[in-house]
């Protein structure tokens, strides 16, 4: 990583030395760097502040031991992180990862990306990010429970409403939620918002399970409109079939596109007639299978193993919605020689630096995750303004809302990247944006932390 200003290579530098063997902690942090040469240029003042050598350590972060016992009686052991990374513009906010592929890592680069895309939703939420290396696939009922509640008698020491609100993520869907929610409840004997992502029955938000892959296309829409180009008729790969993944592909039919393509981490299903979400959802969020078994329910449909064979299909848009550095240089390139149009990331950091640079240099249309993707965690802060004022809105209510959020944080991106001679450049634009908000109420509180 190179950087033309001095500060920021130092800073850089010191990163690297704190944090040796966190390759996904430093990618992100190299990449909001790289972004923030032109701020270090006009803004002497967080220069002088130390805001940037500030805002890359975390507040605070917590590793913990959860151990649960299995079906068979087995004590089981897994390894709990929460790291609370900002939160000089709100409580900490940001989802709880459940996967094998978990570690401190893992988790400081979601919590560090968090609090740039929370700053883009305009509301008051800080970053953090939690998860265990538990893997909730082929658990029973009982055991997910009982993982959960013994994460969450840990957790809840560190969590609540006005400091820490975790939420869903990969592995964490509503069931985990409602685990985790009892047991806190349990515990602290108060009911309180503390967690997003809950069911509608006892104060979840309508819409929020919606939001992420709502807002992804509502952004992509508009990302398309400013160039003139609608989204109606194109070709679309959605990777994963997933919580954002599903309701991206949702979304991105009901706006008159085509999605042809959808995966799972054993690989991909192909379906030149437009892909069956009814059929998708039955084998995800009811039997919990394997996208493979699409095909006995569409015979003229293909399933070929393997991830990145997806990104060698013809199409106009692609929605990486799976997991980071799922798109590198060579899949990038496949996706460009087959002419696309456009890219926007429903997964956190779905794209490795090399295939972003070849996006942006072969003039694809590029939303970053923490601009595209932040429908899912505006959604969580609506979800908190209703648990507080202790009433619902209505379905249309909440998406008319999230739809207003994402064209803003379009459009905040877009401006910023103008106004710092970068045009078009929305990774630039929304690590700037995303930043400068946060900076502004890091200079008002002094160095406090
Ligand atoms: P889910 O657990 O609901 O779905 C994840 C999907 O991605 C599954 O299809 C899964 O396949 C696939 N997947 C996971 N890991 C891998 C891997 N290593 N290789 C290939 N495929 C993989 O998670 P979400 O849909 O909630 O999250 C997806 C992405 O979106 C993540 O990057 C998450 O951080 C991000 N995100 C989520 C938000 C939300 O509101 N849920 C908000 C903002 C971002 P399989 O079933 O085989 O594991």
């Amino acid at each position: 990583m190179t950087f033309k200003s001095e500060y920021l290579a130092k800073v850089y530098d010191d990163v690297c030395k704190r944090n040796p063997n966190e390759p996904e902690f430093l990618q992100a942090v190299g990449e909001v760097l790289e972004s923030l040469e032109p701020v270090v240029e006009r803004r002497p003042d967080i220069v002088a502040a130390g805001i940037i050598d500030r805002i890359v350590e975390p507040e605070r972060g917590i590793q913990f031991r959860v151990s649960w016992v299995d079906d068979e009686g087995k004590v089981r052991v897994n390894r709990g992180y929460r790291y609370q990374f900002n939160s000089a513009i709100g409580p900490h906010k940001g989802g709880i990862r459940l996967h094998p592929s978990v570690n401190a890592s893992v988790i400081k680069f979601l919590g560090f990306e968090q609090i740039f895309k929370n700053s883009l939703t305009g509301l008051p939420i800080g970053g953090g990010k939690g998860g265990s290396d538990f893997d909730p696939k082929g658990k029973s009922d009982g055991e997910v429970m009982r993982f959960c509640q013994s994460f969450m008698t840990e957790l809840c020491k560190h969590i609540g409403a006005d400091t820490d609100v975790p939420a869903g993520d990969i592995g964490t869907g509503a069931r985990e939620i409602g685990y985790m929610f009892g047991q806190y409840k349990r515990i602290r004997n108060e009911f309180t918002g503390v967690l997003t992502g809950k069911s509608i029955s006892y104060g979840g938000s309508l819409a929020r399970k919606e939001a992420t892959g709502y807002g992804l296309l509502y952004f992509t829409k508009e990302m398309l409109a400013d160039k003139g180009i609608d989204i109606a008729g194109k070709r679309i790969i959605v990777s994963g079939s997933g919580n954002v993944a599903i309701y991206a592909a949702q979304k991105a039919t009901q706006l008159g596109g085509k999605v042809i393509a959808m995966s799972d981490s054993s690989g991909y299903i192909h379906d030149e007639d437009g892909v069956n979400l009814d059929v998708i959802k039955k084998i995800k969020e009811v039997d919990r299978a394997r996208i493979s078994e699409y095909v006995k329910s569409v015979p003229t449909a293909t399933f070929t193993p393997g991830c990145k064979g997806i990104w060698t299909i013809k199409a106009d848009v692609a929605l990486p919605c799976a997991t980071q550095n799922e798109i590198d240089e060579e899949s990038a390139k496949a996706l460009i020689a087959n002419g696309v149009i456009a890219v926007a990331e429903g997964a956190n950091m779905p794209s490795t630096p090399e295939a972003v640079a070849a996006f942006q240099s072969a003039g694809v249309l590029f939303g970053p995750a923490k601009a595209a993707n932040a429908g899912g965690v505006a959604t969580s802060a609506l979800e908190m303004s209703q648990n507080s004022m202790r009433l619902s809105w209505t379905f249309d209510e909440v998406d008319a809302k999230l739809h207003d959020i994402m064209v803003n944080i379009y459009k905040n991106c877009s401006k910023t990247a103008r106004e710092f001679g970068l045009e078009d450049n929305l990774v630039a634009g929304a690590n700037i944006a995303g930043f400068l908000k946060v900076a502004d109420a890091m200079l008002w509180q002094g160095v406090a932390y």
